[in-house]
């Protein structure tokens, strides 16, 4: 992720620009998506807001953002959904998520461009790719639990 207040004030403009007007609750959740930097379920955003906000609410704009293109939807495969602002650098990254409290955590290593130069060499253009990790995080690990 590049610079969060510029993901946050690139979101608020893509807002205004999209006619939509910032609301107390929609600049709290943008403000509290920066701030994450993380792809953060509904609950996990309702609880970084700086003010009060129903969990309705939150679901509600979630929504609005990701159709606007503001947020990235993350479905990592154990039926969770995270949010996430759009990175404006364009970058990726890869997250290890906790099966226990859900947990997400990005991970600084992309280990793809030779696997994207394999798929290139298949005569594929604009490639992408999405890589997850599952484990158990530190603190939900019980006490002698092996790694
Ligand atoms: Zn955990
Ligand atoms: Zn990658």
């Amino acid at each position: 992720m590049g610079d969060p207040h510029k993901a946050e004030k690139i979101a608020l403009e893509a807002l205004r620009g999209a006619g939509m007007r910032v609301t107390r609750p929609r600049r709290w959740i943008i403000a509290a998506l920066a701030r994450l930097a993380i792809p953060a379920s509904s609950r996990e955003i309702h609880d970084a807001l700086e003010g009060g906000c129903d969990p309705v609410t939150v679901y509600r704009c979630l929504t609005e953002f990701e159709r606007l293109g503001l947020v990235h939807r993350h479905e990592f495969g154990d039926g969770g959904t995270r949010y996430q602002l759009v990175d404006p650098d364009g970058g990726h990254a890869h997250y290890i998520v906790c099966r226990r409290c859900q947990h997400a955590e990005r991970i600084h290593a992309c280990p793809s461009p030779e696997l994207e130069s394999t798929a290139a060499g298949r005569g594929y253009s604009q490639i992408t790719h999405t890589l997850e990790f599952f484990g158990i995080c530190p603190e939900c690990r019980d006490p002698g639990e092996t790694q």
